[in-house]
């Protein structure tokens, strides 16, 4: 099976006013000769204007989170059609700071990926072990539980991408050796096809946690890594294009 076109996607967390879109529209007109698909997912509040500055540019727009439900009364919540009538064309679902920060558990965020799925949005589910679990040999097995438990069948046939972020690794400018990324990478691969059959071979698996411009070209180019999920490293064009151009 051909590797899969890598995704490099920015996910810009609780940062980001309207002043910053100047740094998404430095990331477009950096693109040229670029194969990769790239994203950048603001918070909420810049969906629809960042997808406005981003309109006939490469750069895809998603969301962070979305709810599990369509609409009614969830005071703060955003639904997965209102970020998709914003502009966004994908998702983040499963980020370790909403499972630790709000109680998301892999059913929870199965959920949200079917609501994703309704509304047209390619997800980008997450999934990472916590540095107690790598500590006591769990990595392995807390990961293909994750992908097991927080992608549902309703996946077959649409377009989505897992990202493996260690927790320890996130935005503690720590990273896992490339053995042990591919290790990982290679188990999530083996469950993808385990859920999802030949189909699961093609399935982009992103790595995320403390990728810079001066380590992406050897995290990209290990094996079974189909991308990368980046946070700090995507609030300034220049870093993200870094990254970009490693892939
Ligand atoms: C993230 O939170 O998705 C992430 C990868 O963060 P950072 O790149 O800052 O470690």
């Amino acid at each position: 099976m051909p590797a899969p076109t890598p995704l490099i996607a920015g996910n810009w967390k609780m940062n980001g006013l309207v002043a910053s879109l100047d740094e998404a529209r430095g990331v477009a007109a950096g693109l040229s000769g670029v194969t990769a698909r790239v994203a950048l997912c603001p918070p909420a509040t810049l969906v629809e204007r960042m997808s406005r500055a981003l309109a006939g540019t490469a750069v895809l727009v998603g969301g962070q989170d979305c709810d599990a439900r369509e609409s009614g009364a969830y005071t703060g919540d955003v639904a997965a059609e209102m970020l998709f009538d914003a502009g966004a064309t994908m998702v983040i679902l499963g980020h370790s700071e909403r499972r630790a920060g709000h109680g998301e558990t892999d059913a929870v965020v199965a959920d949200k990926v079917r609501a994703a799925l309704r509304a047209g949005l390619e997800p980008i589910v997450c999934v990472g072990e916590t540095l107690d679990e790598r500590r006591a040999g769990q990595a392995l097995a807390i990961v293909t539980e994750q992908v097991r438990g927080s992608l549902p069948p309703e996946l077959a046939g649409h377009a989505f991408s897992v990202a493996y972020e260690p927790v320890w690794a996130i935005g503690t400018g720590l990273t896992p050796t490339i053995a042990e990324i591919e290790e990982v990478h290679q188990a999530i691969r083996t469950a993808l096809m385990g859920a999802f059959g030949g189909e699961g071979g093609g399935v982009p698996i992103l790595y995320g946690g403390s990728v810079k411009p001066t380590n992406a070209a050897e995290i990209l180019h290990a094996a079974e890594v189909g991308g990368a999920l980046v946070g700090g490293a995507s609030l300034k064009a220049a870093d993200f294009l870094g990254i970009i151009r490693a892939a």
